[in-house]
């Protein structure tokens, strides 16, 4: 099917028959040229030859004069032609025929007749209009479908919120982008700052197309989309070219939306050392900052980009103006797997006997495009079955495979979604405990991207960029706390601590090297930073002798330590509510309010300050300020 359309796409193509015509012309026109080449037999004589010859009465009768002044004739039994340049070179040779009665005859060549002006007017304009016709067609296509970024335009979509579940958050976030495209006038009215860019993170396959489709439904606005991916992909300068004119179409067409997928793959952190593929994407990424700020703000134009890697976006894309909003667009839990189960079934024919509830169950770690598939592959099994309807076992069946088929799709089994429960319990309970630590929005066990784990949410009341000493003892202690539930509980960790580990420890480094914190080795800055702290490098450059590199090492150990301590206290004064939060968790994977609220109310609160070695109030700088964001997530 697919192959036949493509075929006919070749022969319907004008682009094709105007190529074709060009050559054939040429052949055409080679041909006439040279059927009216005039031809003549015998020896050419030149004409002052050919009248000396006429004069001498040498020529014989009769002669035959052609309408392109050549006249034709035998001398002494042989074949010659000549010209007759000029009218009075004919009139010379016709009075001389007459006065020797010799006969002349004259050849019309009426087909040269035709053919001459065709030669000389018609078939070179035709050559000259095929090929001003195929310039036309080719720069039109050029400026249309076929230019590089393959990217799609469609109005009338037909997804709506109705599409999208097991995210209310964020479709309750993107809510008000639906209302100012359906409105743009109105927050000029008002005079509110219209969104600009949203950014949609989460992993793959948790819908985020699917959202911004939806946002372009509801508002009924004109959905644009083009891939980071594209972009970069593209021959040196191209990309930024190809940027500014995807903004100038979607300018055009506003109110519209148009959707970066993989913003990660045009918009990384630009390198210091640029190599060639590197530049590409620099030059593609300064050319979107370009445009993203060269918006009009009220022009109704709102672009949504989603990515799974916000870590590795150029900080300047996240600046305010450009991509300041983000909507997290996560796996959904049990509740919200139901639903999405519920979407997918529609319109599908299921047995009585296949319970959604209990699918929804089972399979934790899914994400919606994982449980799209397994209702579509349940579909298939029972169709090549020759089932009236879906049954459990083409359900168990679809299951499998697409777990199977997908290497990131994974299933929580009931032990490990025991083991995250109480590491995630573990954190909410200590950061509830401790009177420093941010308080707790969310918790959950299934929304990790890349591994299996929880998250657990915390939001500042008011985002703090400096954080004091037992501040940052809390942090460090609320990092430590997923670890010491699971000891406390199993006895034993699991490898899901490993990034809450990586954190306590850069931080107790931190407060010993860099912000003077530990009372042992003072108000000094022990080591250089070097490298940029976006480039992920926190190599420190050693200029202090190996028994303070011991001593330093000691006492970043002594900060882990008790912060491990302090954690497991409070867990151990807290068992009830810490088991209560991972009962909660293990059956409805993710606590939010009002729930959440009343657990920690349960909390028995304990004092961080105790350890109080007189500098509680130093307060840190710089590099802490993005531990202490306005929401922090920790694993
Ligand atoms: P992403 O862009 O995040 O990778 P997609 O939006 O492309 O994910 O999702 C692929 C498909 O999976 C969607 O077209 C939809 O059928 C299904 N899907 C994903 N998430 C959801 C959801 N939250 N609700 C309903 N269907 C979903
Ligand atoms: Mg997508
Ligand atoms: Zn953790």
């Amino acid at each position: 099917m697919a192959k036949r359309s493509r075929g006919r796409a070749v022969w319907r193509s004008p682009i094709f028959w105007f190529a074709l015509a060009i050559p054939t012309i040429l052949v055409l026109y080679a041909g006439l040229l040279y059927s009216i080449l005039p031809e003549s037999k015998g020896e050419q004589l030149s004409y002052t030859s050919f009248i000396r010859r006429l004069e001498r009465r040498d020529v014989a009768s009769p002669l035959l004069l052609n309408e392109d002044r050549r006249v034709l004739f035998k001398s002494g039994g042989k074949d010659y032609w000549s010209s007759l340049p000029t009218d009075p070179a004919r009139e010379r040779f016709l009075n001389a025929a007459v006065d020797q009665d010799l006969r002349v005859q004259v050849d019309q060549q009426s087909f040269k007749r035709i053919i001459l002006p065709a030669t000389q007017y018609l078939i070179p304009s035709l050559f000259i209009g095929c090929i001003l016709v195929l310039t036309f067609l080719l720069t039109r296509s050029d400026r249309g479908g076929n230019k590089g970024i393959p990217r799609r335009k469609s109005t009338g979509e037909s997804v709506t919120f109705a599409d999208v579940a097991g995210n209310d958050e964020a479709v309750a976030e993107v809510r008000e982008v639906r209302d100012y495209l359906l409105h743009p006038e109105r927050l000029a009215e008002i005079g509110a700052q219209p969104p600009r860019g949203i950014l949609l993170v989460g992993p793959p396959g948790t819908g985020k197309t699917l959202l911004a489709r939806a946002i372009a439904g509801e508002a009924g606005v004109p959905f644009f989309t083009a891939s980071g991916t594209q972009f970069v992909e593209m021959y040196q300068g191209v990309g930024a070219a190809r940027v500014r004119e995807l903004f100038g179409e979607v300018r055009q067409n506003a109110p519209a939306i148009l959707f970066l997928d993989e913003l990660d793959a045009a918009g990384r952190t630009r390198a210091s050392e640029a190599t060639t593929g590197q530049e590409e994407r620099d030059q593609t990424l300064n050319q979107l900052l370009v445009e993203m700020d060269g918006f009009d703000r009220f022009a109704g134009v709102v672009i949504i980009g989603a990515t799974n890697r916000p870590d590795v976006l150029d900080p300047a894309l996240l600046r305010r103006g450009r991509f300041d909003r983000q909507v997290v667009v996560d796996a959904p839990d049990r509740v919200g797997r139901l639903a999405i189960l519920k979407i997918h079934a529609r319109g599908k024919r299921l047995d009585p006997s296949v319970e959604l509830e209990r699918l929804a169950g089972q399979t934790a770690g899914l994400t919606g495009a994982d449980l799209a598939s397994v209702m579509n592959e349940a579909a298939l099994l029972s169709a090549r079955r020759g089932k009236p309807a879906i049954t459990p076992a083409e359900v168990e069946e679809a299951v499998d495979r697409v777990i199977a088929g997908n290497e990131r799709a994974q299933v929580l089994s009931p032990a490990e979604k025991r083991a995250v429960a109480y590491h995630e319990s573990g954190h909410a309970v200590v950061a509830w405990a401790l009177p420093h630590a941010d308080p707790v929005t969310k918790i959950s066990i299934v929304s990790r991207g890349q591994a299996l784990g929880g998250r657990t949410w915390m939001t500042a009341e008011e985002e703090r960029v400096l954080l004091t000493k037992s501040e940052l003892e809390s942090v460090i202690a609320v990092a430590m706390a997923g670890m010491a539930a699971e000891e406390l509980v199993f006895g034993e960790s699991t490898n899901g601590a490993r990034d809450d580990l990586r954190e306590a420890t850069a931080m107790a480094r931190e407060m010993v090297c860099e912000l003077g914190m530990s009372e042992s080795l003072g108000r000094l800055a022990w080591g250089q930073q070097v490298g940029s702290q976006f480039l992920g490098g926190d190599a420190r450059k050693v200029d202090y002798s190996d028994a303070m590199a011991a001593e330093i090492d000691r006492e970043v150990k002594r900060i882990a330590d008790e912060a491990y301590s302090m954690a497991a206290r409070v867990l151990q004064a807290n068992r009830p509510t810490l088991d209560r939060v991972a009962a909660y968790l293990m059956e409805k994977e993710t606590v939010r309010d009002p729930e959440l609220s009343q657990m920690a109310a349960d909390v028995v609160r304990l004092d961080s300050g105790s350890s109080g070695d007189g500098q509680g109030d130093t307060r840190v700088t710089e590099g802490m300020a993005a531990v202490a964001g306005s929401v922090q997530q920790i694993g």
